[in-house]
């Protein structure tokens, strides 16, 4: 049997894709995933309390509660949702061949939707504070009751972590940026905007150590010098800003990546890849916006794509 869509991935640009291939009577087929990457299916949402930035949702939604809601608006338009992670596919033959286990199973288009993941330390206390004062993202959580007028740490050195501190001096009372090396990896544009913020302070040679809190938050960090002596700062909020990892190594090559790792999907607005039916969304494909919302816009894009392309 050939499917005219597969569809892997099952986050906000997965459910996107799913919803709208259902609705143009594609019978999509969806790999939802098995903890793959380490995330659950439905993505990173599943890993977060409250989305406040979705529209639709004025009093806020929970992430899990926000992605099992578009898992059910899938399965309802017709999806078949499958809970494995796909292992390989091949592009060199038509139709497709997706690898899932020992199965094998055939499409004419592939929506790649298999997201990113947002690098961690994992250092002591992590587990216990994550979503408790410990983010991966700002524009997510910076504004959350509990970082406001707060001291707050960004951890990393790079143009992400400068835009993060800065984004974060709108609601904290003071941001610490924590940077391995003697020096800023970011351009010298964004240093300069690190340097020239009043509320930003860079502490070079100093790594994330250990965090602690209460029962209910984070209240404290253990700063490591390079001769390893130990600093324990008081914060109410620590945001890594340390990179996001892609989620394409199954797909060994076949399709153009940028140097960074992401899918190269260059002929904007249009969500194709370098291999002519297999399309991409979301965060496997952006590495400026990264938010449920752009990553929904963009599954619809593929979705839309992929049935002009089974159109001609
Ligand atoms: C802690 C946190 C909080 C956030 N808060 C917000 C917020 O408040 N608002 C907002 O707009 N954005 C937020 N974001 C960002 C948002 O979650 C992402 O932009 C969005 O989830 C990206 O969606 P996606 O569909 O591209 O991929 P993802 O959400 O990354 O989902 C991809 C899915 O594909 C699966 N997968 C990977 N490989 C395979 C495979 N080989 N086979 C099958 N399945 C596979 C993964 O397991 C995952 O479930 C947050 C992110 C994080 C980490």
């Amino acid at each position: 049997m050939v499917h005219p869509v597969i569809i892997i991935g099952s986050g906000p640009a997965g459910h996107t894709a799913a919803i709208y291939a259902a609705r143009a009577a594609l019978a999509p087929v969806m790999f939802e995933g098995l903890m793959a990457g380490g995330v659950a299916a439905g993505g990173q949402l599943t890993t977060t309390t409250d989305v406040e930035n979705f529209p639709g949702f004025p009093d806020g939604i929970l992430g899990p509660e926000l992605m099992d809601r578009m898992r059910q608006q899938s399965i309802a338009c017709g999806t078949d949702i499958r809970t494995e992670t796909v292992d390989r596919v091949d592009m060199s033959q038509r139709p497709f061949a997706v690898h899932v286990g020992d199965a094998v199973y055939h499409a004419e288009t592939l929506i790649l939707a298999t997201g990113a993941t947002a690098r961690r330390l994992h250092v002591a206390g992590e587990e216990t504070y994550w979503q408790r004062g410990m983010s991966a993202c700002a524009v997510c959580d910076g504004a959350l009751p509990l970082f406001r007028n707060k001291h707050l740490l960004v951890i990393g050195g790079g143009d992400s972590a400068v835009e993060e501190a800065a984004y974060l001096t709108k609601f904290a009372s003071q941001v610490t940026m924590i940077v391995r090396k003697d020096h800023l990896r970011a351009s010298q544009v964004m240093q300069r905007r690190a340097e020239s913020n009043d509320k930003i302070t860079i502490r070079y040679n100093a790594e994330l150590h250990a965090v602690r809190g209460n029962e209910q938050v984070l209240t404290e960090a253990d700063l490591m010098g390079p001769d390893g002596t130990i600093e324990t700062v008081a914060t109410s909020g620590i945001f890594y800003a340390i990179g996001h990892e892609p989620n394409t190594a199954f797909l060994e090559g076949q399709v153009a990546l940028h140097d960074n790792g992401y899918i190269q999907t260059p002929h904007a607005p249009s969500m194709a890849t370098s291999v002519p039916g297999v399309f991409a969304c979301g965060d496997v494909q952006d590495f400026t916006y990264r938010q449920a919302i752009s990553a929904a816009g963009s599954g619809c894009q593929a979705a839309l794509d992929a049935e002009r392309f089974l159109n001609h």
